[in-house]
């Protein structure tokens, strides 16, 4: 396992500009103690969210897979497959109100029961199939190594032994809260959303329910300070991006 060390030079820049009248070389070495990134390798990210989603497990109450939730689990895991870009995929729902779905790039991949009683099997196979979309499409690879930056490089900074074997147990649960929040860019959705409506096609699932789980968010978004998918383009253009890709196919 590989441990690189990379620093943030903007961030450096900013600080001595900021700061004429101080010891330059004092302040660089400080901050170049302060501002080390840990780049994740391959296998750091895997163990990593591997960890991060056992956390997750454990402070989430998981559907029994013979439950009515586990079951439509099921029948829209089958659609979908288990399968993304050679990652396999792990499927579970967690029983709770909120609205909310995400994955790992480990292909852990979790549905809350609340946005399950918001949405159809079709609606939830288009959700599921956008949060593949950013797995297969690195998104989520790149969430990890921010959510890792910002709770836990400090600490792992020089010690040897693998980065995830450093961290406790409060820093992975910092973690997985942090991926699980993480915040993906407007290009970043759309091409996630056009991931799903290829895979849905290429799955022989209908597509229409992609863009209907749209037209439900977006009724969710008007009643919400917050929801799921607040960063994401506005849920209505969603909608129509997908349903020009509708007609499209039709001609
Ligand atoms: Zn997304």
């Amino acid at each position: 396992m590989k441990l690189r060390t990379t620093l943030m030079a903007f961030s450096m820049a900013a600080l001595v500009s900021g700061c004429q009248s101080l010891n330059t070389d004092a302040l660089l070495q400080s901050g170049s103690q302060a501002f080390k990134a840990v780049s994740l390798s391959d296998s750091d990210v895997k163990t990593l969210s591997d960890q991060s989603c056992a956390q997750m497990d454990s402070e989430n109450t998981i559907a029994a897979a013979n439950s009515a939730y586990g079951k439509r689990l099921g029948k829209i895991a089958a659609a979908l497959g288990d399968n993304i870009n050679g990652t396999k995929v792990n499927y579970k729902v967690y029983t709770t109100k909120d609205v909310n779905a995400w994955a790992m790039a480990n292909g852990c991949i979790r549905v809350y029961s609340g946005l399950m009683d918001l949405m159809t099997d079709n609606e939830v196979e288009g959700v599921l199939g956008h949060e593949m979309g950013h797995v297969a499409l690195g998104h989520s690879r790149k969430a990890m190594q921010v959510a890792y930056g910002a709770s836990a490089a400090r600490t792992a900074i020089g010690a040897t032994g693998g980065v995830a074997a450093q961290l406790s147990q409060s820093q992975i649960a910092d973690l997985g809260e942090k991926l699980v929040n993480s915040k993906f860019s407007q290009s970043q959705e759309t091409d996630a959303d056009n991931y799903s409506y290829d895979l849905l096609k290429k799955r022989g699932i209908n597509t229409a329910g992609l863009a209907s789980s749209f037209d439900k968010l977006d009724s969710l978004d008007a009643g919400r300070e917050s929801s799921m998918f607040d960063s994401h383009p506005p849920s209505k253009e969603r909608a129509e991006n997908i349903r020009k890709k509708i007609e499209a196919d039709k001609k």
